[in-house]
């Protein structure tokens, strides 16, 4: 399978599934091709969430910060080892959003 290079992850081209990226990419591009996305971990923070964006067909590359993320517990673990060794500093991101209703 063609492989196609984003930040520090290879991504398989034309894959819904693909294991390099994280919900809720890859997402359909105009093209027809897939935009696939890695996260870049030195400007994610508790509230932002940025990834390199890039479709496996046009090659066309975008950039987005997202606000507001739930991240899964893997994606959180990691992303709090990466802030430590990037700051020096403990991080917490699991603390919940507010607005969150009781079950
Ligand atoms: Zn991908
Ligand atoms: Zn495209």
């Amino acid at each position: 399978m063609n492989q196609l290079r984003i930040g520090d992850d290879d991504h398989d081209v034309g894959d819904r599934g693909c294991a390099a990226c994280s919900m809720p990419y890859p997402l359909d591009c105009e093209c027809g091709g897939l935009i696939h996305g890695t996260i870049d971990w030195e400007h994610t923070t508790v509230e932002n969430y940025t990834r390199d964006l890039k479709c496996d067909r046009c090659h066309k590359k975008g950039r987005t910060t997202e606000k507001k993320w739930e991240p899964t517990e893997e994606v959180r673990r990691r992303a709090e080892e990466i802030a430590e060794k990037l700051t020096g500093k403990k991080w917490d991101f699991g603390v919940k959003p507010e607005g969150d209703k009781p079950e």
